[in-house]
């Protein structure tokens, strides 16, 4: 399911063009337009889930997905060995503004002591 109104469902389906870093059937990621660190990767999944708070059981796979893509990105990119970080958002507090489930792949400067 996509919606039609979403940026991320726009540029998984190629209608709005990103820095796409990886592709295949579940998941794309793409470079963060407005990068924080010098890697600063979104992996987002191609079906429509609108942030953590709508994940089903069945839709939960993709999270496990991401986390193992999310490795082969951080070691393609040079940070396996100086590590990297996961960042998911959902909501006000947490500063969410894209409203499809994204994960961020944070590395390549340090971050000790910016958030938990
Ligand atoms: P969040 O604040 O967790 O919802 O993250 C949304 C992220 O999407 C932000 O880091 C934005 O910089 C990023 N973003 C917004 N529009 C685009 C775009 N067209 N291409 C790539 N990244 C984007
Ligand atoms: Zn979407």
């Amino acid at each position: 399911m996509t919606d039609p109104n979403c940026l991320f469902c726009k540029i998984a389906s190629k209608q709005i063009p990103a820095s796409i870093v990886f592709e295949d059937d579940q998941v794309v990621a793409f470079k963060d337009i407005s990068p924080q660190v010098p890697v600063h990767i979104l992996i987002v999944p191609k079906e429509h889930i609108p942030g953590l708070d709508t994940l089903t059981p069945a839709q939960a796979p993709v999270l496990g997905h991401i986390a193992l893509v999310a490795k082969e990105l951080a070691r393609k990119a040079g940070l396996g060995e100086r590590g990297w970080r996961l960042v998911a958002n959902y909501g006000p507090d947490a500063g969410q503004t894209v409203f499809h489930l994204h994960v961020h792949l944070l590395g390549g400067a340090p971050m000790a002591g910016k958030m938990v």
